[in-house]
């Protein structure tokens, strides 16, 4: 199993899992999330093709950042997401990045597939926008990204290429779901409920 330090971010990380579950933000074994290891080139993920309703501390493997599964767990059967090349590729991107967060909300799925063409979410004037790390004020804008989907992941990090700003929280895939990370999970944890939050309160202020 995992080592004393490792062993406390996965609890964590897994009562993390199992909120976004309950806000139905992971259906159909959608979604993936992970944190940086003790071992720093080593990441603690959620494997894949789990019920997340459902999920335990046995789907939690470790991986390096080559995205392969470390003994012991890698065992017949387990493997991690597909979409593990994104997390490594953003822990590679920023060493001081702890947590990387994967949600497939209603709300993320609809907006970044009807705002795709504009390749970006605008939100400013808003509280809540102090939920991100470094937004000390409401007065303020906060652009979030939108790339294409792909089933490569690589065609994905090249259309966030460039888009990688140092007040970035997070990118949208269309039709698909939300990236966010951040120092630590209770931080990254509070950035996909900060755009969450957004993402509820941008469609109901078109439907009035
Ligand atoms: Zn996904």
């Amino acid at each position: 199993m995992f080592m004393p330090i490792d062993l406390k971010n996965a609890q964590e990380l897994l009562e993390t899992i199992k909120f976004f579950n309950q806000k139905g933000w992971s259906p159909a074994t959608s979604t993936n999330y992970s944190v940086r290891a003790e071992n720093q080139s080593q990441f603690i993920i959620s494997r894949s093709g789990v019920d997340k309703s459902q999920f335990n501390l046995d789907d939690l493997i470790l991986i390096n950042d080559k995205g392969e599964v470390l003994p012991p767990f890698n065992r017949p059967g387990i493997k991690s997401s597909a979409e593990t090349e994104i997390h490594t590729a953003i822990y590679k991107m920023f060493p001081e990045v702890k947590c990387v967060l994967h949600t497939h909300s209603v709300p993320g799925t609809v907006l970044s597939h009807t705002h795709v063409r504009e390749k970006e979410l605008v939100f400013e004037q808003l509280e809540i926008l102090k939920g991100l790390e470094g937004n000390t004020s409401h007065d303020m804008i906060e652009v979030l990204p939108i790339v294409p989907n792909s089933q490569q992941m690589a065609d994905i990090m090249k259309s966030m290429e460039g888009r990688f700003k140092t007040n970035t929280h997070g990118f949208l895939i269309a039709g698909h779901g939300l990236y966010t990370w951040g120092k630590d999970i209770a931080t990254t944890k509070r950035h996909i409920e900060t755009f969450e939050f957004l993402f509820e309160c941008y469609l109901t202020m078109r439907r009035i």
